[in-house]
């Protein structure tokens, strides 16, 4: 009699439950509010769903090769700050083997998540008129690493860090760039950079 009971109050619960095919979507996140309100009151109060979802989460967790987050979801974005000049570095920053040479103002200082960049913008000594950024990226794994510069909409060149973190670009047009270090997991821009 109480086998008789459960299976029936079963079907009663039943009779109001969402579908599968909502309850997972649901538990992906993929429904808009309207929808996914009314199937959270009904899991607040039908164990039968909620005992769906748990064998969808446990389907989820064996399949989780194929469920693992997308590229952008892993990927750490950092924006650059330019930090201040004549700013005391920070602790761990290391003079830039390049940082000063006679006449030039130095680098310019940035900051991005746990990396720190400095760049040097000089006259291309082979290309008269024309400029080259000498860089250093201190603070990640420079393995598989590299440097992209981009002017407008134009794809730009990339060459990959040396492995304590140097790159160079050289003959350059003067005007505005973006810069772009992209490695294995991580991303940082640095929007705005103005060779003058
Ligand atoms: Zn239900």
């Amino acid at each position: 009699m109480a086998q008789f009971d459960d299976s029936l109050k079963a079907a009663l619960y039943r009779i109001t439950c969402p579908d599968s095919a909502a309850l997972g979507h649901y538990h992906l996140g993929l429904l808009p509010d309207a929808a996914a309100t009314p199937i959270a009151e009904h899991l607040a109060i039908c164990p039968h769903c909620t005992q769906e979802i748990a064998q969808l989460e446990a389907f989820l967790v064996e399949t989780a090769v194929s469920h693992q987050p997308s590229i952008s979801e892993r990927i750490k974005v950092w924006i650059a700050k330019r930090l201040p000049t004549g700013g005391q570095p920070q602790a761990g920053w290391s003079s830039p083997t390049f940082a000063v040479r006679g006449g030039d103002t130095g680098p310019l200082m940035y900051e991005a998540g746990d990396a720190q960049l400095s760049l040097e913008v000089q006259d291309d000594p082979e290309h008269p008129g024309r400029k080259s950024i000498l860089g250093l990226v201190l603070g990640i794994d420079t393995a598989n690493v590299a440097a992209r510069l981009l002017q407008a909409d134009k794809e730009g060149t990339a060459v990959p860090l040396s492995p304590g973190g140097n790159f160079a670009f050289t003959n350059l047009a003067v005007g505005p760039y973006q810069l772009i270090i992209t490695g294995p997991d991580i991303e940082i821009h640095l929007p705005e950079l103005t060779i003058a």
